[in-house]
C-alpha cells in the first residue's frame, strides 16, 4: 500500500492525497511535477529511476486507509543531481 507522502521531498511542496500533481518513483520517493519532470528530469535522485504519476486514493477509502502525515523533507545538492540526471536520463526506464 502506498504512503501517499503529504509533501515534495525536494521543495516541500504540500501533496495531499488529492493532488494531481504528485510524482512518485518505485519507492515512493515523492515529488511535485515540477521536481520530477523539470529539475530532477525524470530520474530520481536518491535511485536513478523514473516517476510515474501517484494515483489518488478514492475518498471512501481514505478514512479506513490514511494517507501519511510524516513529511520527508531533505532538499538535494543540485549539482549531485544533475550530474546523476545528465547520466540516466536518456536510458529507458527498463534499462536503468
Ligand atoms: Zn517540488
Ligand atoms: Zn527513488
Amino acid at each position: 500500500m502506498l504512503e501517499i507522502r503529504p509533501n515534495c521531498e525536494h521543495c516541500n511542496k504540500e501533496l495531499p492525497n488529492t493532488s494531481t500533481e504528485a510524482m512518485i518513483c518505485s519507492f515512493e520517493c515523492t515529488y511535485c511535477k515540477n521536481c520530477a519532470l523539470e529539475v530532477f528530469e525524470n530520474v530520481c535522485p536518491t535511485c536513478s529511476g523514473n516517476f510515474v504519476e501517484r494515483p489518488i486514493r478514492p475518498l471512501k477509502m481514505i478514512e479506513k486507509y490514511p494517507s501519511s502525515t510524516k513529511r520527508v523533507f531533505d532538499q538535494k545538492n543540485l549539482k549531485t543531481a544533475k550530474v546523476n540526471s545528465e547520466k540516466y536520463k536518456n536510458i529507458t526506464p527498463t534499462k536503468r
